[in-house]
């Protein structure tokens, strides 16, 4: 089945708003710079790009009769504060198992923010010590047990979404918003930045862009900038989620290696760790345009945008859509870097 006729149960506004960042490009030099603004996506708890994957992925929870979503991220997770908004809005239960992925002694960490939101909304919360890893995990899996000792019906939702069959459609189907924002504008953007950790968010774009190309639309690039800092483990289930999603939608063929595209340098010490790369980019973009980035994905990926100017890789040639993929709440346990 195409995309566009894979069931959908539409959680967010309707398309994400594209707007040009004018004076950052004038400041870096080379190519126009777009921004499409997942972070403004939904009236669901702030949106973002978790909401957009889960849009393909209620159809099937409300098939499964499932009473419980159950999911996994870090203690700042904005996918399990997504996944609590959507049990909210369905009038489910949420079950959220949040990990010690990052090494952030900041002493509100596991309080403020994404977290306090998720609690807010009436998820189970439960702290575990383990540590950073984007495969599926043994605390999920118990999670998932103790909902059924407990006589409930649970819906795994693995990290990011993105070990899900369905995990990258949402993605496709941006890919298709953004051409049809193209034919209304008559902007074309032959280069797309976005952040990649669990993989598919860029995966869903890889096989949506090449659904376009294959039936006759313009070629283009997708890059994803690494911010988890496990390069090789990330490539690899980009590959595999951009061809699991290829053939949800009826793609008819394998994703080809020159399609996955991600560079790294930018990702910091560690997954959540800022450098300094990260830290110009929040700064810059927010003393430039006023947008908000966030020190553990999109600052990273911003500073991948730059470095990727300034080494020459994009140049005036090119027009540059920068996917905003949302996580501005995560500032809150990141306060101490811009005191
Ligand atoms: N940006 C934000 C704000 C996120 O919450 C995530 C989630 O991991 C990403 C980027 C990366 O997306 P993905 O996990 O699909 O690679």
């Amino acid at each position: 089945m195409a995309t566009r006729d894979l069931p959908r149960y539409p959680l967010t506004f309707g398309p994400s708003p594209i707007h040009e960042l004018p004076r950052l490009a004038a400041h870096l030099g080379g190519p126009r710079i777009f921004a499409k603004r997942e972070d403004v996506n939904s009236g669901l708890a702030f949106g973002g790009n978790k909401t957009r994957k889960m849009d393909y992925i209620v159809p099937d929870i409300l098939e499964s009769g499932a009473d419980t979503l159950v999911s996994i991220g870090g203690y700042q997770s904005n996918h399990t504060r997504q996944v609590a908004a959507v049990a909210a809005h369905l009038g489910l239960k949420a079950r959220l198992v949040q990990e010690r992925w990052v090494d952030w002694d900041d002493p509100v960490n596991d309080k403020v923010g994404n977290i306090e939101l998720s609690r807010i909304m009436g998820a189970d919360v439960r702290l575990d010590d383990a540590g950073f890893d984007i495969g599926i995990r043994d605390s999920w899996q118990q999670a998932l047990a103790e909902v059924e000792e407990a006589g409930g019906k649970p819906y795994p939702i693995p990290a990011g979404a993105s070990e899900h069959r369905l995990g990258g459609v949402g993605f496709a189907n941006w890919a298709h918003e953004v051409v049809a924002q193209e034919a209304e504008t008559g902007e074309f953007f032959d280069t797309i930045i976005v952040c990649v950790v669990t993989g598919s968010t860029q995966a869903g774009m890889i096989a949506g862009f090449a659904e376009i190309e294959d039936a006759g639309g313009r070629t283009r690039r997708v890059i994803g900038i690494d911010a988890s800092a496990t390069l090789e483990k990330t490539v690899d289930q980009v590959t595999r989620i951009a061809n699991t999603t290829a053939e949800q939608i009826g793609l008819g063929r394998q994703i080809r290696d020159d399609e996955v595209i991600i560079r790294s340098g930018w990702e910091g010490p560690a997954y959540g760790i800022p450098d300094d790369s990260t830290i110009e980019a929040i700064r810059t973009t927010g003393e430039l345009e006023g947008v908000i980035l966030d020190p553990v994905y999109e600052g990273k990926s911003m500073a991948g945008l730059y470095g990727l100017i300034r080494n020459g890789e994009l140049t005036e040639e090119n027009t540059v859509l920068y996917a905003h993929l949302g996580g501005q709440l995560a500032l809150n346990a990141y306060s101490s870097i811009f005191e």
